[in-house]
């Protein structure tokens, strides 16, 4: 089968799989995923609950090398549910509800850096396993999305710069030192670093809970050699 012009067979592939999850999604009876009435993904009630109100992140025993973080909401409530849905249960098309979230949460974090300093946004990875799992990458979408909703004046871009090396267990019910060590050395840098000399990196992630995903991600770019401003998640447990 012959290509379409700057279209590899994995471009294919890629769409063919959105396109399925894309009919699997339209094929499921659409209830609200947070309250559960029927009429839609999520009904207008739900939706409009469903604010970004930027904050600083403070976990409650903040890890060593734990970057300033801009959170655009809690962790609570419609969001929580929205989120769980788009990343747990492949619900890809509430993308449109959270990524002008963290694009709020962006611009925030955005807003305190220099007007002429060039910013490279980097996704936390997710592993291999957690991508299959859940049908994908949840989080590269969502920033490169989110992206689109923010407008400032620094050039800013996306690169996954890091990924995940297997080993991590699934960090929930594990206590703040317990996630630490379950996430310490799991991030290396990937081939073909982006040239990073004079840009400034800010870590992105979806949910801030003990702090340590985000301490490590941003202790393994500091190695690097990258000058890490700070970081930026959707939401934020405390
Ligand atoms: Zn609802």
């Amino acid at each position: 089968m012959n290509s379409a012009p700057g279209f590899s067979m994995s471009n294919f592939a890629a769409l063919n799989a959105e396109l399925l999850r894309v009919a699997a999604d339209l094929m499921l009876p659409a209830y609200c995923v947070s309250c559960s009435r029927s009429g839609g993904l999520l009904c207008l009630g739900c939706a409009s609950a469903c604010r970004a109100a930027p904050r600083r992140a403070h976990p409650a025993h903040p890890p060593p090398g734990f970057p300033t973080c801009i959170a655009a909401s809690a962790y609570a409530g419609v969001l929580r549910s929205v989120l769980l849905a788009y990343k747990e249960h492949n619900r890809r098309r509430l993308l449109c509800v959270l990524a002008p979230m963290l694009a709020i949460g962006l611009s925030a974090a955005l807003q305190n850096l220099p007007a002429n300093e060039r910013v490279l946004l980097v996704p936390v990875p997710s592993s291999r396993a957690a991508r299959r799992h859940r049908g994908g990458d949840h989080l590269r979408p969502l920033v490169a999305a989110a992206l689109r909703h923010v407008h400032v004046r620094q050039p800013v871009g996306v690169s996954s710069m890091l990924r995940a090396v297997p080993g991590a267990r699934d960090s929930l019910g594990l206590s703040a030192v317990a996630r630490r060590s379950n996430i310490r050395g799991r991030f290396v840098p990937r081939r073909g670093l982006p040239l990073t000399d004079g840009v400034s990196v800010l870590v992105v992630d979806d949910v801030v809970t003990s702090g340590a995903t985000l301490a490590e991600a941003a202790g393994t770019l500091r190695g690097l050699g990258c000058h890490v401003v700070g970081a930026v998640a959707l939401a934020a447990v405390s």
